[in-house]
């Protein structure tokens, strides 16, 4: 049976379109057409009353939700419940991200994404190791025990995941250029983060297959004076993306202005680094033994180091428009399109176009969430 979705306003490339009917059939989106179009009239018709209606937000950087933390749910029901959770955000696409842990957990993760998409888990596109190959100078919250470089004989394991996208952060300065390339060679998405590298060791890495940063920022060398550091590397470089947590707290709405004006926006994404907290009303929880508290939306540990945050994307594109003055489309795009794009999914996510997967968020005009679609299914959870 087709479905048609019509009286909404969507977002298609040249911006809002409110005289069309979009037609899903197996899945995808079949057509856009006229909403007097025979096509309409023979199908399931759905009247969206006016709603937005969006390409579903890719969250490359969700470590949890719904109570359940990925580090310690590394299981098919744990990725489901983060999923289900940041569903009523708008989320229609996610990698759950591994906070550095043993290469054993690592390995028990990317065994639970593997059946996870298997058992077809409405969203989830990959993992997202988070460490730990990281630079204990940049550690973060991130427990610096864990830490170790990242050798070849890990290779293996990091390229093991055949059936989705594997995005892994990592400090290009642990590892070697040769190693970096193996990774990229076998498929593998290299986002620079937890990093103390200098602009030098980026510009190698880029060579060898780094195509983004991890939280732009924050955890990261600055960019000084004499020495441009990761984030000038990151702001400096065309073709590579970055993301942004775009909370207010983690990163100043000036400064991210600022990352704006020197890089093209399509190579910006929005992530939320969620925590277990979103889509609950849970003021603290314990990440690796220690207790985080949440407050005004960001999470932190004793020490009143950020530890992740309880921002949801739909949030995270409101914040877009409201801090980075961004407007509707572009601020949805950073949440859709450029995410899909730096995965390598460009092609079949991220928009609202004929051909790409029906991947769909109706919203209202404040995005709030009334209707998601995965792979043209549409999910009951709001
Ligand atoms: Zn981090």
């Amino acid at each position: 049976m087709v479905d048609a979705l019509v009286n909404g306003r969507m977002l298609i490339a040249g911006g809002f379109e409110s005289r069309r009917a979009l037609l899903i059939d197996g899945g995808r989106i079949a057509a856009l057409v006229g909403e007097d179009d025979p096509r309409v009239r023979q199908a399931r018709v759905h009247d969206l009353r006016g709603a937005l209606l969006l390409p579903g937000f890719i969250d490359t950087q969700v470590n949890g939700g719904g109570g359940a933390l990925f580090n310690d749910e590394p299981t098919v029901e744990g990725i489901r419940r983060i999923g289900a959770a940041h569903r009523r955000f708008g989320t229609t696409g996610f990698l759950p991200t591994l906070i550095s842990a043993d290469l054993g957990v690592v390995a028990t993760a990317i065994a639970a994404v593997r059946a996870a998409i298997a058992a077809k888990v409405p969203g989830v596109l990959g993992i997202h190791i988070e460490g730990p190959f990281l630079s204990e100078v940049r550690k973060g919250v991130h427990d610096a025990t864990h830490f170790r470089a990242l050798d070849d004989d890990i290779v293996g394991l990091l390229t093991s995941l055949t059936t989705g996208t594997t995005l892994v952060t990592l400090a290009p300065e642990v590892t070697t250029p040769a190693t970096l390339a193996r990774l990229a060679a076998g498929g593998v998405v290299l986002s620079a983060g937890h990093s103390n590298a200098t602009y030098t060791d980026i510009e190698s890495a880029f060579r060898h297959g780094l195509t983004g940063f991890t939280h732009l920022f924050n955890a990261m060398s600055p960019l000084t004076g004499r020495e441009p550091g990761v984030v000038g590397a990151a702001l400096y470089d065309d073709a590579s993306y970055c993301g942004i947590i775009v909370d207010g707290r983690h990163v100043d709405p000036v400064v991210l202005r600022i990352a704006l004006r020197a890089k093209r926006h399509d190579r910006f994404m929005l992530v939320t680094d969620a925590m277990p907290c979103v889509g609950t009303d849970q003021q603290s929880f314990l990440l690796q033994g220690r207790p985080i508290t949440v407050r005004d939306g960001c999470c932190f540990d004793d020490q009143g180091t950020l530890a992740g945050t309880a921002l949801t994307m739909a949030q995270a594109v409101r914040n877009a428009i409201s801090l980075l003055g961004l407007d509707l489309a572009e601020a949805v795009r950073m949440a859709s399109e450029y995410p899909a794009a730096f995965l390598g999914l460009g092609p079949q996510l991220g928009r609202i176009e004929a051909g790409c997967r029906a991947n769909l968020v109706a919203a209202d005009d404040a995005l709030n969430v009334l209707t998601t679609w995965v792979d043209g299914e549409a999910m009951a959870d709001q």
